[in-house]
């Protein structure tokens, strides 16, 4: 097992250290992807995260381990065959958060079993030996097998397909915790307020430690901007003095996902709707003792760190899985809502050298050497990464190091040889891997603060989060340890303040009033309610 995380002697590394090889700011699936990557070539490197690993738009994903089906008929095939090798090389790395999941596509028209049939069997032609199960053509009788709560009239039958399902926050703190096991020292609540630039060149990062105020600079010779939607802001910090602002590079588009009682799906699999009323592909996904419905893709202007999903997007949800499920959730039934921002890639604009690589992210290494990367995917952040480091080589900004393959037999800390429990069921100790053994042993193993089935949220696994996964805050430890706010928004509220209680414990200092009061005014905006007038914490003010 991994050692004790301290983050005082992770600030004494981060100011003591007087050059790095690389600095990454951004604690999301794509900055982690990368510092660990470097790490694991032997690189020097430090990673800053302005709030919470994952509390961007990697704990806000539909969970999936996905090749992207959709993909193929764009006839884009190369982007699968890539996707479907990432996926296979997580559920190797990852078995406790990172598993097969079987998907149900429901055949409403006589000719839809064909024609899906097809293109499924292509798409595990594609994933070859690296498949996680045969697609097969369902009667109707076998589909309302698959699916009980399927509605039936006019039911033709159905496809079922394999993909897979994670733990998008879990697995965030996880690549953290490896990074840190690889050498890196990785930060969060310490945002990145500048850039240190020297003849025109980008040589660190000025950052803050939000807990103490304390600024400090991190000089590095590569610098990595991997803030997800936001990386016009960090753009913004490399502006030549007097010049005129850049073109925004992203295009955010939001997704809302409704999370209602796991007795709306029962059975083993996800229910996929190809096309919905407005075109985009709905899930139905059994996760963590619940059902996560989604998602909606609706442009916006602005940039929420907690963007609010709206009741007409909540309305569309739940519209779109009554045309599917004979007992069909209602507004009442929602225990979470939630919102995430996708960063959609305009054109580059950056005159220097630039490249857009044939998938759906972007790396830009602009003329001050700063880099760029944002779009993507989570299945994919593994050769995201890949391809990062290919462009600092590729730049002369670092020496080209460890071949091209640091990480795919790279096991994720914790990852066990066999997974002990599925994401299906309500979290538990399964989810902790090779680490079960350890939390059991820590104080309150038997004392849960939140109880589902043979799970829930223990007082054990709380010290485990402040000891190991690096949490600080009540909304760390109910929103992205623990996955309370996502599935029961009610219950994290109520939470909030025995866990403030245990969390002072850990800290060894009381956990101030504002931050329990705005983690409640969170909750409420999860439960899709009006918020209490209380300050919530922002990227733009840490
Ligand atoms: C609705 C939705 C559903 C999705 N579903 C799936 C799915 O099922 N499967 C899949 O593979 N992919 C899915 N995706 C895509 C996937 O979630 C994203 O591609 C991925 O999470 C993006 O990660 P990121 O690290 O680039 O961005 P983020 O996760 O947003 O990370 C950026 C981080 O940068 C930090 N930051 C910003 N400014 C600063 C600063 N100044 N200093 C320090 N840190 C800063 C932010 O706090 C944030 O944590 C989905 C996306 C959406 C929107």
């Amino acid at each position: 097992m991994a050692a004790p995380i301290d983050r005082a002697a992770l600030l004494d590394r981060l100011r003591d250290t007087p050059q790095w090889d690389l600095v990454v700011i951004g604690g999301g699936a794509t900055g982690l992807g990368v510092a660990l990557d470097a790490a694991a070539r032997g690189f020097t490197v430090a990673l800053v995260e302005a709030e919470d690993f994952a509390k961007g738009t990697s704990s806000r994903a539909t969970k999936l381990v996905h090749g992207g089906v959709r993909y193929l008929a764009q006839g884009n095939v190369s982007l699968v065959r890539e996707a479907l090798h990432e996926r296979a090389t997580l559920l190797a790395n990852a078995p406790h958060i990172a598993q097969p999941l079987a998907f149900v596509l429901p055949a409403y028209r006589w000719w839809e079993p064909a024609f899906y049939g097809i293109g499924l069997k292509l798409y595990d032609a594609l994933a070859g030996r690296r498949g996680l199960g045969a697609t097969e053509l369902l009667s109707a009788a076998k589909a309302t097998a698959a699916l009980p709560n399927l509605k039936q009239p006019r039911l033709a039958g159905g496809v079922r397909y394999w993909d897979g399902q994670f733990d998008d926050a879990r697995l965030a703190v996880t690549l953290a915790r490896t990074a840190v096991a690889q050498g890196a020292a990785v930060l969060n609540h310490c945002p990145a307020k500048g850039l240190l630039r020297e003849e025109g060149q980008v040589r660190g990062v000025h950052v803050r430690d939000a807990e103490t105020g304390e600024r400090f600079t991190l000089r590095s010779r590569a610098v990595v901007n991997a803030t997800g939607v936001w990386v016009d802001a960090v753009r913004d910090m490399d502006r030549e003095p007097g010049a005129p602002a850049r073109p925004p590079m992203v295009a955010p588009s939001q997704g809302v996902h409704v999370v209602v009682d796991r007795s709306f799906l029962p059975g083993e699999n996800a229910l996929i709707v190809p096309k919905t009323s407005d075109g985009r592909v709905l899930f139905a996904v059994p996760w963590l003792g619940k059902t996560l419905l989604g998602t909606t893709d609706a442009p916006r202007a602005d940039l929420p760190i907690e963007p609010r999903a709206t009741e007409e997007e909540i309305g569309f949800v739940l519209k779109e899985a009554a045309a599917y499920l004979t007992r069909a959730p209602q507004r009442e039934d929602v225990q979470s809502v939630w919102a995430g921002l996708r960063p959609l890639v305009k054109p580059d604009d950056d005159a220097g050298s630039t490249k857009k690589i044939s998938r759906e992210h972007t790396v830009i290494v602009g003329r001050s050497g700063l880099v760029t990367v944002t779009g993507g995917k989570w299945t994919t952040y593994r050769a995201m990464a890949e391809d990062v480091m290919r462009r600092c080589f590729e730049a002369g900004l670092l020496p080209e190091r460890g071949g091209g393959d640091a990480t795919s037999s790279l096991r994720l800390v914790g990852a066990p040889a066999h997974a002990g429990g599925t994401l299906a069921q309500p979290p538990g100790e399964h989810l902790y891997g090779e680490d079960a053994a350890a939390l059991r042993a820590l104080p309150g193993a038997g004392h849960w603060l939140w109880r589902d089935g043979n799970g829930g949220f223990s007082e054990a696994m709380l010290r485990f989060a402040v000891r190991h996964e690096m949490a600080r805050t009540v909304e760390d430890l109910l929103a992205r340890r623990s996955r309370l706010l996502f599935l029961d928004a009610a219950r994290a509220e109520a939470l909030a303040r025995p866990v403030a209680e245990l969390l002072g414990q850990e800290l060894g200092r009381p956990v101030p009033e504002n931050e329990i009061l705005a983690f409640e005014s969170l909750a409420r905006r999860y439960r899709g309610l009006p918020e209490a007038p209380a300050v919530q914490p922002s990227l733009r003010s840490a």
